[in-house]
């Protein structure tokens, strides 16, 4: 009985952190002009693209999650920064969650992504193509260390400098969240041109793969965006404060519950889930 109890309040558990949301329902983008909507961890999206998913540039994992939407400028940003790569011979670039066709939360992994101007690309640049298996059940690649002090030398490679680089001096990109022993490895092979490392910010996990977000499109007039990064390359007493001893209130922020929605994405919802 007791194990049977135990089961059930594991099953609960997963549920709370797993459960469905309205959002997946939604398979095909809202038709409309393209309309970022809300903010990066509680919004939506009329008129998202799909990402093509065969190109020469770049590589789109475990597609059978559909989380392969975004705003035109988030594809026209992919397909740019890949084709640049491509460019430079630097590898494969690998994709992974986008948005969902209205955006939306997922019911699993991160709370943003919401708007259709995230991404996920991960840190490693293949040489070859990935068969279709492995970008279905893809293996990232922890670039740090056990201790979460540093990168780990022998999987750091200098493409992932210039990959990191490339995408932070788009001008459409507003910031890219990486693990902080990652963002210290930056710090230390930049050189003297460093302006581009304001972007880059230091934040929990990330430690395979960076998050690149975009600032909201010209014409997304309910679209929030969030205040710029404090000035700076962020490299010294910020990032050095990752590394202290744990403070309380330092670590992981808790979920919450879901804020209510803005209207019009409420509208969205009401008008397409009948
Ligand atoms: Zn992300």
């Amino acid at each position: 009985m007791r194990r049977l109890l135990l089961t059930l309040a594991a099953l609960l558990c997963t549920a709370a952190v797993n459960a469905a949301t309205p959002w997946q329902q939604i398979y095909q983008p809202i038709s409309g002009a393209p309309q970022s909507i809300g903010s990066f961890a509680n919004g939506c999206i009329v008129g998202a693209q799909q990402l093509p998913l065969n190109s020469p540039d770049y590589q789109v994992m475990r597609q059978d999650q559909h989380r392969y939407f975004g705003h035109p400028d988030l594809i026209a940003f992919i397909q740019r920064l890949s084709n640049q790569v491509h460019q430079l011979q630097l590898g494969q670039v690998l994709i992974g969650d986008m948005g969902m066709a209205a955006g939306g939360r997922f019911s699993s992994g991160h709370a943003s992504h919401q708007t259709g101007l995230d991404v996920d690309i991960w840190l490693q640049l293949p040489r070859n193509r990935w068969t279709a298996q492995q970008l279905l059940k893809p293996q990232p690649l922890d670039l740090v260390a056990p201790d979460g002090k540093q990168v780990v030398a022998r999987h750091w490679q200098p493409q992932i400098d210039s990959l990191i680089k490339l995408a932070a001096k788009d001008d459409e990109v507003t910031r890219i969240f990486v693990n902080p022993a990652i963002k210290k490895q930056l710090c230390a092979d930049a050189g003297s041109d460093r302006g581009w490392l304001n972007k880059v910010r230091p934040w929990f996990a990330h430690r395979a793969h960076m998050h690149v977000r975009l600032r909201c499109p010209p014409g997304s007039l309910e679209c929030q965006d969030q205040p710029a990064p404090p000035p700076g390359d962020g490299c010294g007493a910020e990032l050095e404060s990752w590394f202290l001893p744990k403070q309380p209130g330092t670590t992981a922020p808790v979920k919450k519950e879901p804020p209510p929605l803005p209207a019009s994405c409420q509208a969205l919802l009401d008008n397409h889930l009948l």
